[in-house]
């Protein structure tokens, strides 16, 4: 088989900069997207494509333990570092590999980046994206069509950088003629819904062109995250094919930020049921994934109300799980949540998510605001209780 493709990465509309990196050096194609907040999430990435590249000579299709090999290659480098770099401390980074030999393609893959085969103009999803709404899905907790709109969508469980070790999903599937590989940070499939993905794959033949057009797509419909599209064609006849590529060329340079992954969570706490909660701990525990669940919890943020009655900012989530909290308070503010008007104090004490520790601050702040206009507004009444 023959291959050639096309690469496109975006920083978006609303990022300051790019934390998704990519490598494409036939028969080697690889996207990560860095997450853990500015520079760590770059770190990540680049990290991971860095590793995977200098241990490339390994990879051998025979034995798809090695791809897997690579992929475990790139996740202790990035444990290094965040070990080594308090700075670096929560990154992480999804990592979806695919090594095409002859008339198969193997990946490798963790995080919620995806691969799709288009064939005849169905387009196929490779790969299960490692997060807590997917799992939901998969256990028939939520309908699938909830998933994408799920407040909980941004929460991903598997991440390479969040332990020592990682389990890596492996699959294999063959190639035919005029086959198309997608693989695509989900700035792509967050923003663009699946049919439009599939009928611009159908109509640009080209694939730079094609991978173009979906980063046209995605910032058309809001561009609020990175996008990064590969496509790969494969055909049998011979044709021009592509120079290698890597995101640290010079073409698209790969940047940092993505914190605040998911622009409808951002302002108020919509949280799963506790018994759902429950459930989910359990199951994630229950496949060995309580580093991933601990990193999830670490990277998750809400506002709430502390012993004291103060306004505190937490990371984790406001419900215990079976007794067990899962919360940790990093701030208390000087605001009470008697000094904040009525119809916000619920919000509080419910716990309201927020996407990072930076807007963990700002909502602290706007209380605070809320707060001091409050009690200018309500002080003749107040004085005589
Ligand atoms: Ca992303």
């Amino acid at each position: 088989m023959n291959v050639s493709f096309g690469i496109s990465s975006d920083v978006g509309l609303v990022r300051t900069g790019n934390e998704d990196s990519f490598l494409a050096e036939e028969p080697l194609f690889v996207i990560a997207d860095g997450m853990g907040g500015h520079v760590a999430g770059d770190v990540a990435s680049s990290t991971a494509i860095d590793a995977i590249e200098e241990n490339r000579n390994q990879a051998n299709a025979e034995d798809p333990q090695t791809l897997a090999g690579l992929v475990h290659e790139a996740n202790a480098a990035i444990w290094a570092r965040a070990t080594g770099d308090s700075s670096l401390q929560g990154m992480g980074t999804t990592c979806t590999l695919v090594y095409i030999d002859g008339p198969r393609a193997h990946v490798a893959h963790v995080g919620d980046s995806r691969a799709y085969r288009l064939r005849a103009g169905d387009l196929e999803q490779l790969t299960e994206d490692h997060t807590l709404v997917a799992r939901m899905v998969k256990e028939g907790r939520i309908p699938a069509e909830e998933a994408e709109r799920h407040p909980q969508r941004n929460i991903v469980t598997r991440v390479l950088g969040a332990a020592s070790d990682v389990s890596v999903d492996l699959l294999a599937i063959d190639l035919n003629d005029g086959d198309r590989l997608l693989l695509c940070s989900d700035g792509l499939n967050s923003m663009v819904d699946r049919g439009d993905i599939e009928a611009v794959l159908e109509r640009e033949r080209d694939p730079q062109r094609a991978a173009d057009a979906l980063v046209e797509l995605a910032n058309e419909a809001g561009g609020e995250d990175n996008t990064t599209v590969l496509v790969i064609d494969v055909h049998e006849d011979e044709r021009r094919g592509s120079a290698s590529r890597r995101s640290q060329g010079p073409p698209p340079p790969p940047a940092r930020v993505r914190t605040d992954r998911d622009p409808l969570a951002r302002s108020r706490g919509r949280w799963l049921r506790p018994l759902t909660w429950t459930l989910l701990v359990i199951a994630l525990l229950g496949g060995g994934g309580w580093a991933a669940t601990r990193w999830a919890l670490d990277n998750s943020w809400f506002v709430g109300v502390d012993e004291s009655g103060k306004v505190a900012i937490y990371s984790g989530i406001p419900e215990e799980v079976g007794g067990i909290e899962l919360r940790e308070k990093k701030t208390t503010t000087d605001t009470a949540l008697q000094d904040l008007p009525e119809f916000v104090r619920s919000d509080v004490v419910a716990g309201i998510k927020v996407e990072s520790l930076e807007a963990a601050h700002e909502k602290v702040q706007d209380l605070d605001g809320l707060a001091s206009e409050f009690a200018r507004k309500s002080e003749p009444e107040r004085g005589g209780q």
